[in-house]
């Protein structure tokens, strides 16, 4: 499932973010950049300690931000880590949040003059985040930045399982 808005693809797959070779996929990371399980730590093993070693001269990250480093070993270029909220029960800024990181990735991207990117489900993991909602979300940041800024050719979500895969691409199917 892909959609076009102005001129950037966007688009949902199932597969292993570690594996796009794209310019930059995105980390869901946690605040100290130090390295963590779920998809933080599938890209630190496949990317090798370039990456570690770059997160530990950026002082952690807050919630809703993100950073940028290279991507050591990996086919993309440049890993940019955020950092996603922990999920309560919706009413403690956690849609905010959860927005600020698509948001702030995006702007770090075009920074570095990345064009095709690459988004894994951030907060969907031991985060808790509801799906559904994540992925409505998720969409509609990416959606709403794409349309009021040039430069990104691609943005592809990289869902590693299956249920994750069709909520994204029930919700790309919504917005299309
Ligand atoms: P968070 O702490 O933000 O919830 P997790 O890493 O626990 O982050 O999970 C985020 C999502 O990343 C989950 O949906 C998980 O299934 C997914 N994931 C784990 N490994 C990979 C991978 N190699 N590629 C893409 N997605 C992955």
């Amino acid at each position: 499932m892909a959609i076009l808005v102005s001129e950037t693809k966007v688009e949902a797959v199932q597969a292993d973010i570690t594996r796009e070779q794209l310019d930059a996929i995105v980390n869901a990371a946690n605040c100290s950049l130090l390295g963590g399980g779920g998809v933080d730590g599938a890209i630190h093993r496949a990317g090798g300690p370039a990456i570690l070693e770059a997160c530990r001269l950026l002082n952690g990250c807050d919630t809703g931000d993100a950073k940028i480093t290279t991507g050591g070993r990996l086919p993309a270029k440049y890993v940019i880590h955020t950092v996603g909220p922990v999920y309560r029960d919706g009413k403690h800024g956690e849609p905010e949040l959860l927005a600020s990181c698509y948001r702030r990735s995006l702007e770090v991207a075009l920074e570095n003059g990345v064009k095709t990117v690459a988004f894994p489900a951030i907060s969907c993991g031991v985060y808790g985040y509801p799906h559904k909602e994540a992925a409505s979300i998720a969409v509609n940041t990416v959606k709403a930045f794409v349309q009021e800024n040039n430069g990104l050719d691609l943005v592809r979500f990289v869902l590693f399982n299956g249920e994750l895969f069709s909520v994204f691409e029930q919700v790309l199917d919504v917005v299309a």
